[in-house]
Parts: C-alpha cells; sequence; structure tokens
C-alpha cells in the first residue's frame, strides 16, 4: 500500500506479487541473493535445501529420508518435493508472490509446479539462470561453512565470521556441511548438470528469463537483478 502521509517520501514500489525462480548450480549464490531480493520485495524466500535441513533436524519422517540422500549430494525424490512445496505456497504469506530457491530442480518438479500454480501464468514468473564458472564454484562450496542454527552461511575467504569459526548472530559453532565435502559436492554438480540445467531451455521460452552473471561481487549481482525485477533492465 502506498504511503499517504503528507511528508512521507515516495517510496519505488517494486513489481506487485513477483514470483522468481533462480535456476543455477550450487555454489551459484542463489541464497544469498534469492534473500536479498525477497527483502528488498516484502516477499518470502522459499529454500527447499532450508526446509528439507530443517526436517533433518526436527527428525520428521521426511527428514529421516531426505538426511542420508543430502549427506551424499543427490536429490530427494520429486514427490515428497511436490508436497512440502504444495503445502508452503498454500501458506499466507505466499499469496502475494514468493522467490524459490532451489526448486525446482528437475523436469518432472518443474511440470508439476505448472499445475499447482495454474492461476500464476508462468509467463509472469522471473526466473534467473545464475551462471559462474566451474572452478570458482568448486572454491566457494569447498570454503563454505554453515550454522547448524540458524542456517546463515560463510565462507573462509569471502564471508568469514567476525569471530573465528563462531556464528555472527547466535555464536553457534560453524561447520562444513556433509554435501559440501568434495565427494558429495562432484555428486551436486553431476546432479545439476543432468537433472537442473534442461530447466534453462524449459523456462527460456516461457518465463520472463535472464541469465545472470553471478562472477561478480554480491552487490553487482544485486542491483542487476533490482533492476530487472523492477522493470527497468532486460537481458
Ligand atoms: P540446497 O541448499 O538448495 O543446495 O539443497 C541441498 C540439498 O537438498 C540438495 O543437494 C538436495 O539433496 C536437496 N534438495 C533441495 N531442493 C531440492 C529439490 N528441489 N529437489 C530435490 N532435492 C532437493
Amino acid at each position: 500500500m502506498a504511503d499517504v502521509r503528507p511528508n512521507a517520501r515516495p517510496r519505488p514500489e517494486p513489481t506487485e506479487g513477483a514470483r522468481v525462480i533462480f535456476l543455477g548450480p550450487p555454489g551459484a549464490g542463489k541464497g544469498t541473493q534469492a534473500g536479498r531480493l525477497a527483502g528488498h520485495l516484502r516477499i518470502p524466500k522459499i529454500s527447499t535445501g532450508d526446509m528439507l535441513r530443517e526436517a533433518i533436524a526436527a527428525g520428521t519422517a521426511l527428514g529421516r529420508i531426505a538426511g542420508p540422500l543430502m549427506e551424499k549430494g543427490g536429490l530427494v525424490p520429486d514427490d515428497l518435493l511436490d508436497r512440502i512445496i504444495g503445502e508452503r505456497l498454500r501458506m499466507k504469506d505466499a499469496q502475494n508472490g514468493y522467490i524459490l530457491d532451489g526448486f525446482p530442480r528437475t523436469l518432472r518438479q518443474a511440470e508439476g509446479f505448472e499445475g499447482m500454480t495454474r492461476g500464476d501464468a508462468t509467463e509472469q514468473f522471473f526466473v534467473f539462470n545464475v551462471e559462474v564458472p566451474r572452478p570458482e564454484l568448486l572454491k566457494r562450496l569447498s570454503g563454505r561453512r554453515w550454522c547448524p542454527h540458524c542456517q546463515s552461511t560463510y565462507h573462509v575467504d569471502n564471508n568469514p565470521p567476525k569471530d573465528d569459526s563462531l556464528c555472527d548472530k547466535d555464536r553457534t559453532l560453524l561447520i562444513q556441511r556433509e554435501d559440501d565435502k568434495e565427494t558429495a559436492v562432484a555428486r551436486r554438480l553431476a546432479e545439476y548438470d543432468e537433472r537442473t540445467a534442461p530447466l534453462i531451455d524449459y523456462y527460456r521460452g516461457r518465463s520472463r528469463f535472464h541469465t545472470v552473471d553471478g562472477y561478480r561481487p554480491p552487490d553487482a549481482v544485486f542491483a542487476e537483478l533490482k533492476g530487472i525485477v523492477g522493470g527497468k533492465a532486460a537481458s
């Protein structure tokens, strides 16, 4: 709603009810950018990876199935993703837009999602395909550290915590996620190439699709994304 107080400074209104999908390999910076864009647009970021890690921490039936698959870098079965996304999208806060981080990841998921969101035309979705060269992805993933309490991520060189290896937010000891270790990373990248990369062609022709260079400082990437969702730029 516009602020109608007499002395209020006009604020640029971001795209109403934006629905955004982030595609790109692990380590491309999707989670960081999705979080920033969600704050900018004031809509929720929905990360299936975070939801699955929460299920593991809570010891639910879903978490018990997902845990061993995720540790090895494999994908969790499509029908489980359909279920958690279906439930999440029905929540009140997702009725006026959302940012998806890590979903869909297979053609089956994309088709299922399309059925689920029939009311929200896919042509209106922003789809960002974030590209980063493979050696840089490996560097980012191997240096990544994670807070098991609040799920914040850090990087030993690019974004170290202020205090040695403790989370800035809650001072939990940071760890390296099992799926950021070398063998799991190789498997995640192979899963991306085989099962997620085909979504680039799927969405290219049916959405507001943009390829974004993710091999830049996060602020530069974010500035471009903001320009696009504000309707000012296109690629
Ligand atoms: P992320 O945090 O997005 O890198 O996800 C971590 C892990 O969660 C992935 O490697 C998969 O094992 C699992 N996962 C997250 N999202 C999906 C999805 N859409 N489909 C299948 N598995 C997923």
